[in-house]
């Protein structure tokens, strides 16, 4: 999962994408508002994290340029402002959830974890299909009891593919996803992150495909090929 972070106070913005990291997300933090516009419209985002106060424009005018091109991505507001107006006109311009700084960081991750939860219509915490559960608060992926000791880019890509389960999953958004700001893979990083997903899926004899569209990207269902996502 792959977090915008907008903040323009260095050390807010370090230790916050500290503590997203460890908590298994990949982060890309800006401190202005155009330059959050850009890496929004050039990568896809399972979530925004957006500063009210920026140099240059406003996060209620970044708020408003994203929804104005029609992206849907949850952004949750983090501000010092705490007046009312503030939290009505950031709601009322789209944003999905508020918090007033100063804050506790692993509340900001839980709040998170909702907004991509309901963004993906997933209304429980553990996701499953036939013998593979996905919990999403703890990050674990278990086959009936046994819990698969996965990589963290294995753990990303499962996590993507279990989330849009029975639907396609490209590459290109697998690649945006699993890597960091700058960091690239080889040429067939994925295929090999997903050839090692899929012998440790079939070690513990689970009931999943991962299906291959060529030039395309992939698809997890379950080996009945119609179980649905629960
Ligand atoms: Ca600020």
């Amino acid at each position: 999962m792959r977090i915008l972070l907008v903040e323009d106070n260095a050390r807010l913005s370090d230790a916050v994408t500290e503590s997203l990291y460890k908590a298994g997300f990949e982060v890309d933090a800006v401190t202005e508002g155009e330059e959050a516009l850009s890496a929004a419209a050039g990568q896809v985002y399972d979530a925004v994290i957006l500063d009210l106060g920026l140099p240059d424009i406003g996060g209620l005018s970044v708020l408003g340029a994203l929804r104005d091109r029609k992206n849907t991505v949850p952004v949750l507001i983090l501000t010092a402002r705490d007046t009312l107006s503030d939290k009505i006109a950031g709601l009322n311009g789209g944003a999905d959830d508020y918090m007033v700084k100063p804050f506790e960081v692993d509340e900001l991750i839980a709040r998170v974890k909702v907004l991509i939860r309901r963004q993906a219509g997933t209304a429980g915490t553990v996701i499953r299909i036939n013998n593979l559960s996905f919990d999403t608060i703890k990050r674990l992926a278990q086959i009936g009891e046994e819990t698969l000791a996965l990589s963290r880019r294995e753990l990303d890509l499962l996590e993507q593919l279990i989330h849009a389960a029975h639907k396609v999953v490209t590459k290109k958004s697998i690649e945006q996803r699993v890597y960091s700001y700058g960091e690239t893979g080889s040429a067939n990083s994925i295929e090999v992150l997903v050839h090692r997903l899929r012998k440790k899926l079939a070690e513990h004899a689970a009931d999943i495909e991962i299906h291959t569209l060529k030039g395309i990207g992939y698809m997890m269902t379950g080996t009945d090929g119609n179980a649905a996502k629960k």
